[in-house]
């Protein structure tokens, strides 16, 4: 039987009179799905509840921040302290130093600037390396996504080495006229472009594993191919890792390849968890690069709450609390809900591919491994619709969109995990009657 969702509807009615579509970011609408979003009263370790009282394990944990679960007890105490002291000040605190210590420890860069979202995190890094490079264009790849920042939201043109598209309204033509949009795991096409424009090139952006087209791992030697390549034509290369950050693995992307492979991102942004549930991001790297910022350098870049004692304190407790066995929990519970998912897949008779990069996993809803985004848009939109539903009305809260990572805690727990497996069955058999029918063959 299907929760009451009555609470949330009518929450929904209020929220579309006074918002564009009801939602402060487009996926929450459940456009892609259809039916009533769940407007969220409170959540605990694992679960969300939602006003009309209904609870569900959560496998969005904010889009990946949650790492330790909703209002750990620690996390919590720390904020909750620092709130005491006061909120914001616009000088320079204790926090931001400690938080940006921590992360100079852990990924490969050598100073860290922060701000308030991961938009302004890539936004930040591509004007710097333009200004340290004194380059203008960009390369980026289909279906990589790096916020909202008008140069990154385009498509490709219609040729490889052409430059990009808007690729929405209210970007202008100039914002991507600089642009280059390559095909993810393409080693050929961005030989091309750095042969055709390599000395007009400032930079390359990429995500450290993509987790926006769903997760595409990098192919062995992907990253070091692009870092060299980078080197090679005096380009930065930009690792982003707002979402696989201290997410993917304790390293984030970087710790699972890049300290294999040997290469190191000139500049890396980070998000997600790093603010702990709090708005905060931060892009860093080489010394010599970030010195170009101001105050110390030229290229200008500021912020009314960058570095906040909230935000700050929130993320330094939670990346002091992500330790090895936090990661370790995490791989084994996601690795129990991938196989159970393939397995009632295949039961089902549902086409699907499984992939992850380190903790971070999701089930493309398509037959065949997924390198590129092209590969990533065969995925059975409508069978994916009747899979969320029939796992929302089991309690479990799927990402609204076939194409996103699934993401867990280190309070997923046996009963968490358990109900996701519950639930698997029914919803692969609700997914096979969905599915779109097979192209009669002549
Ligand atoms: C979420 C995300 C961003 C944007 O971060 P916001 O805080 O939503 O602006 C940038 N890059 C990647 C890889 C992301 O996953």
């Amino acid at each position: 039987m299907s929760p009451t969702t009555a609470a949330s509807g009518a929450l929904f009615e209020r929220a579309r009179a006074v918002t564009p579509g009801g939602v402060n970011s487009p996926v929450r609408a459940f456009n892609a799905v259809g039916g009533t979003p769940r407007f969220i009263r409170s959540a605990s370790g694992a679960w969300l509840t939602d006003v009309d009282g209904n609870d569900y394990v959560d496998l969005i944990c904010s889009w990946g921040p949650m790492l330790l679960g909703h209002a750990h007890p620690e996390v919590q105490a720390a904020v909750a302290a620092a709130v005491a002291r006061g909120t914001s000040y616009g000088a320079p605190t204790e926090p931001e130093v400690e938080l940006a210590e921590e992360i100079v420890a852990r990924a490969p860069v050598e100073r860290v600037r922060f701000v308030s979202s991961g938009t302004e995190a890539t936004m930040s890094a591509i004007r710097l390396a333009r200004g340290f490079t004194g380059r203008d264009v960009i390369v980026k790849f289909a279906g990589c996504y790096h916020g909202h920042v008008d140069s990154l939201l385009a498509s490709a043109g219609s040729g490889l080495a052409t430059f990009a598209v808007p690729g929405t309204p209210g970007v202008p033509e100039s914002s991507t006229a600089l642009t280059l949009v390559l095909p993810y795991n393409d080693r050929a096409a961005v030989e091309k472009v750095f042969a055709e424009h390599g000395d007009r090139i400032a930079c390359l952006i990429t995500e450290a594993a993509p987790g926006n087209m769903g997760v595409v791992p990098p192919e062995p030697g992907f990253n070091a191919f692009l870092a060299e390549t980078c080197t090679r034509h005096g380009a930065l290369f930009v690792s982003d890792e707002v979402m696989t950050g201290f997410r993917a693995s304790k390293l984030g992307q970087w710790g699972l390849d890049g300290a294999v492979e040997g290469w190191r991102p000139d500049l890396m942004t980070f998000g997600k968890v790093m603010g702990g549930g709090f708005p905060a991001a931060a892009f860093g790297g080489r010394a010599d690069v970030m010195s170009r910022l101001a105050p110390e350098g030229p290229v200008y870049q500021a912020g009314t709450l960058s570095g906040n004692p909230i935000a700050t304190t929130a993320g330094l407790t939670t990346l002091r609390l992500a330790t090895d066995e936090v990661y370790a929990h995490i791989d084994a519970a996601a690795d129990t809900i991938k196989a159970a998912a393939a397995d009632a897949l295949s039961t089902a008779g549902v086409a699907h591919t499984v992939q992850a990069t380190g903790t971070m996993f999701s089930v493309f809803f398509a037959e065949g491994t997924v390198r590129d985004f092209g590969d990533a848009s065969r995925t059975d939109s409508a069978a994916y619709a009747a899979f969320f539903h029939a796992m929302l009305d089991s309690g479990v809260y799927l990402p609204p969109s076939a194409y996103e990572a699934w993401f867990l805690s280190s309070a997923h727990d046996d009963r968490a995990v358990q109900t996701v497996l519950d639930a698997l069955p029914g919803a692969a058999r609700a997914a096979a009657a969905a599915q779109a029918p097979e192209l009669e063959t002549r």
